[in-house]
């Protein structure tokens, strides 16, 4: 009996040494000390025994019972450090790798643009106000003061999405909606996408403009000068020229377009400049008081001066950029060196 158990113990000791994981030390230990195993089938034996032999080899059964709970925990134990160990040194964490840097978006040139201007005009205390592309035709031309058979219509390119809707030519159109809504002191600019039959190296059909127009009682032509100026200079650099010169537009009078000294020559002439020495920038002029009509207000009361200027056009100019179309590729190349 004493033999038997020793064997027993000998073999369970060999195996659980050479176990390589905790499932089969599990295995293990059921054979030897599970309900089946080869331990309590020895004890279930010692009925058989002599009643004098019993204790002896119960008691001995028990320690070597005993002994193997011990030696598996052990086993078990030393099991776990290794995968431990392992796993340590699988999944080490190397902090001096560099860091995967995350790609972040920017804002497009002509957002940064556009959000440049509204913040020098909300200075001077301007509003923002938008209007939908596409458009009415009286908003668009009728209320500004070009009705049907007006050469304006020709001269615009228009997209007509019917007889009585096209696609806004201009951003104008904001100033009527805006000027029925709201009675003077108005102060508002107008961003936004307008459309034209137009595509080469400086047009794009579709394009950006920003429209402004200031009405109260006894705004003059110097008001218009000072704020215009103003914004040219926040905007260009105090150094940079201003001039003003005579034009036509249907919803003004008198009309002016404003001239920058080049930025890419600085007035001495060049291909930009087409050798003058001035690029123009943007169209402006008092409200005509046929477009005050049309929104009933008192042209006998009020007057107001209003601008637009193309937003593509500015940022090719800032950024000394030659050709619109680079601005609607996308190509991520362009857009990143802004
Ligand atoms: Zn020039």
């Amino acid at each position: 009996m004493k033999d038997k158990l020793n064997k027993i113990e000998e073999a369970a000791l060999q195996s659980a040494s050479v176990a390589a994981s905790e499932a089969e030390l599990q295995q293990v230990r059921a054979r030897y000390l599970g309900r089946k195993g080869e331990i309590t089938a020895v004890m279930k034996g010692m009925g058989q025994l002599s009643p004098e032999e019993r204790p002896l080899a119960g008691a001995l059964a028990n320690q070597v019972k005993d002994r193997l709970e011990a030696a598996f925990a052990e086993r078990q134990e030393s099991l776990r450090q290794e995968l431990m160990q392992q796993k340590l040194a699988n999944e080490c964490l190397d902090v001096t790798l560099p860091g995967r840097r995350r790609r972040r978006g920017y804002k497009h040139p002509i957002t940064q643009v556009t959000e440049e201007i509204i913040e020098i005009f909300a200075a001077l205390g301007f509003g923002v106000a938008e209007g939908p592309e596409i458009e009415r035709d009286f908003y668009n031309f009728e209320a500004l003061n070009i009705p049907k058979d007006h050469p304006a219509r020709d001269m615009q390119d228009t997209f007509y999405v019917s007889e009585d809707v096209v696609l806004r030519t201009h951003t104008s159109p904001v100033q009527i909606r805006t000027m029925l809504k709201q009675k003077p002191p108005v102060r508002v600019v107008a961003p936004g996408t307008v459309y034209r039959r137009d595509s080469d190296i400086t047009h794009s059909p579709m394009f950006h403009q920003i429209e402004g127009f200031l009405v109260d009682r006894q705004v003059t032509f110097g008001d218009l000068k000072g704020i215009l100026t103003t914004f040219v200079t926040e905007f260009f650099g105090k150094n940079v020229d201003v001039r003003f010169r005579p034009s036509f537009f249907p919803f003004t009078e008198p009309s002016a377009e404003v001239d920058i000294q080049c930025v890419i020559c600085g007035g001495t002439g060049c291909r930009v400049c087409g050798q003058s020495g001035w690029l123009e920038i943007l169209g402006s002029g008092m409200i005509d008081p046929e477009v005050f009509k049309s929104v009933d207000y008192d042209p006998e009361l009020y007057t107001g001066f209003a601008f637009g200027l193309g937003i593509e056009r500015i940022a090719m100019l800032k950024y000394g950029v030659n050709d619109l179309r680079l601005f609607f590729e996308n190509d991520l190349r362009f857009l990143k060196q802004f």
